[in-house]
């Protein structure tokens, strides 16, 4: 059955690869998550075709099953099988996850078990593949994962495949191998080190063992530069799929803006623009395929040639959608190339209601600037506005929350200004998120809000904004975001609770009682005075001295600006060496 299902999901697809697997190094390429999800992921199809662009590498695809179908194939035993070739995944040399989200921790579990391969790196033989976890979480902070993984992949796909290739080339048996890779920059071995615990719990030392030679911290892998790289873009079309068959194509990487909460800006440094013609010829091929592109990047308007890009993009007869836009991007030009292309949503992230509090997070713009902004928005055309707010900052206050209300209805205003002239009214969309602390932040040391207040804040915003006509409010939980806290928050201690939790369905309030782990110690503990933090065996280039800086510049309210774009930010930021 399940070849079966592969093959009618490859009859449906454009551009996989299928190569012999004689002689070459085989990787089933797993995502944690069903195919569905994991097609329309731009990291994950990216990392397929690096690995098949090398020669003396074959990739296959693996996908979790949909959640139907589980049970009956635990029970059976049947072991899962890749997409291309229909291959066992117990029988690839390496074993490789593409892990995006903390919620997919579970899934990574599920389907080592389906492939027949055991959780824990320990209890792991020659015989079973080598399993290799890499993704943007993961070298955020590898260590809930660290007992699973032979090797951490940290960093970015571009800088890490041909190491891989030749530590694989050049290695006699499994455990050369580990020794090979861990003298590789982004390759983390976690088996090598010994962890050595205060008494307080927290972790007093990352110790390399004796003979392994690892490194006292693994630098993270990253591109040096994008002026020659091909920008990651969809490689495989599939109509069964989130974005259905959106040609996705990153543009810029990275953002220079520093708010002070965010892993992706800090972690993605320098800027990096990818070349304009290439972006262009990868579109106009897929243009066969796509009338609809997403551009992935976290600072679009950063690249120095973008409204000729969304020009060249819609004479083409793409319809564009940007994956949200930073305030600072929204100039007239290029709203309207967006609303051209067929555009009627903008998203937006004011974060937060109060200028006072975006200068604690470092969010360098004002509400005036937001209600310019929104003004613009609704005269370009677009009917609805999406906000992105969060709750639980630093120095938040009753007042803060009665801001998002204030700001929101300002903006509402503007929109109901410009809908009465065309007879239709749109909607403005709030989304709510509790602050969770991230590793590699200016808040990695802080301690999440407590449930309690979180709670009170959640009640108070949602008596805020009811029943205002045209305004509609998304607030997530606090316990969901509790849960995803630990899992960004913990250490290899954490292991045993997502064991537990893949177990019993994704209950981890049982997992929690069943394991006995002190989840409220990852959480909400203050971590200002640890010497050593659990994502500190991975350098991502960012100091601790310069989060701890931002972290009081919070305290006093005090903006860092954004260094200017493009060259002053690769010179005035303490990046990769
Ligand atoms: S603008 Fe701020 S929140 Fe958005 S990607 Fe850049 S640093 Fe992150």
């Amino acid at each position: 059955m399940l070849r079966q299902q592969a093959r009618s999901l490859l009859a449906k697809e454009v551009g996989y690869v299928t190569k012999p697997h004689g002689g070459r190094l085989r990787i089933a390429l797993a995502f944690p998550n069903t195919y569905f999800v994991g097609m329309s992921n731009l990291g994950f199809q990216t990392i397929y075709t690096l690995f098949n662009a090398e020669p003396d590498i074959v990739c296959e695809r693996v996908f979790l099953p949909p959640k139907s179908e589980i049970a009956a194939l635990r029970a059976a035993g049947t072991p899962t099988v890749t997409l291309e070739s229909q291959t066992p995944v117990r029988d690839f040399d390496v074993l490789a996850f593409s892990v995006s989200f903390e919620w997919d921790y579970t899934n990574v579990l599920t389907m080592m078990t389906l492939a027949g391969v055991p959780h824990r790196a320990a209890d792991r033989t020659r015989y079973d593949p080598l399993v290799v976890i890499g993704g943007a979480v993961t070298f955020v902070n590898p260590e809930p994962l660290a007992l699973f993984a032979d090797v951490i992949a940290a960093g970015e796909g571009e800088a890490l495949v041909p190491p891989l290739v030749r530590a694989f080339q050049a290695s006699e048996d499994r455990g050369d191998l580990l020794h090979r890779l861990s003298a590789e920059r982004g390759y983390y071995v976690p088996s090598f080190y010994e962890l050595r615990y205060q008494e307080n719990g927290a972790i007093a030392a990352f110790e390399p063992k004796a003979g392994t030679d690892a490194p006292v911290v693994v630098r993270k892998a990253a591109l040096k530069t994008t002026e020659a790289a091909n920008p990651p873009a969809t490689a495989i079309f599939t109509p069964d799929t989130e974005f259905g068959s959106r040609f996705l194509i990153e543009v810029v990487r990275g953002c220079a803006n520093l708010c002070r909460f965010c892993w992706a800006g800090y972690n993605y440094l320098p800027v990096r623009a990818f070349p304009k013609e290439r972006i262009l010829q990868l579109a106009q091929a897929a243009r066969a395929h796509s009338d609809r592109v997403g551009l992935v990047s976290i600072a679009l308007c950063d690249h120095p040639d973008i409204e000729e890009i969304l020009e060249r993009l819609v004479a083409m007869g793409y319809s564009i959608s940007p994956a949200s836009l930073r305030l600072d991007d929204l100039t007239p030009s290029i709203l309207r190339l967006l609303r051209q292309s067929g555009e009627r949503t903008i998203t937006i992230a004011p974060e937060t209601g109060s200028d006072r509090l975006r200068r604690v997070i470092n969010k360098t713009v004002t509400n005036d600037e937001i209600l310019s902004a929104a003004e613009a928005i609704f005269a370009a055309g677009f009917e609805h506005l999406k906000l992105y707010y969060m709750i639980g900052l630093p120095t938040e206050t009753d007042d803060d929350l009665v801001a998002i209300r204030d700001l929101t209805l300002g903006i509402r205003d503007i929109m109901m200004g410009h809908a009465r002239g065309r007879g239709q009214v749109g909607r403005v969309i709030g989304s709510v998120n509790p602050l969770v602390p991230k590793p590699g932040t200016a808040y990695q040391r802080l301690p999440m809000e407590q449930d309690a207040v979180i709670e009170r804040k959640i009640k108070r915003l949602r008596t805020l904004v009811a029943d205002v006509d045209n305004v509609y409010f998304n607030i997530k939980s606090e316990r969901h975001s509790f849960y995803q806290a630990l899992l960004s928050l913990g250490d290899r201690r954490v292991a045993p609770v997502i064991e537990a939790a893949e177990r019993n369905g994704g209950n981890w309030r049982a997992a929690l009682a069943e394991t006995g782990v002190d989840a409220d110690f990852f959480v909400f503990r203050d971590r200002s005075s640890d010497a050593v933090l659990p994502w500190d065996i991975i350098d991502g280039g960012m100091k601790d001295t310069f989060f701890r800086a931002e972290y009081d510049k919070a305290l006093r309210e005090e903006w860092t600006l954004p260094p200017k774009r493009h060259k002053e930010n690769a010179r005035l930021l303490p990046v990769l060496q």
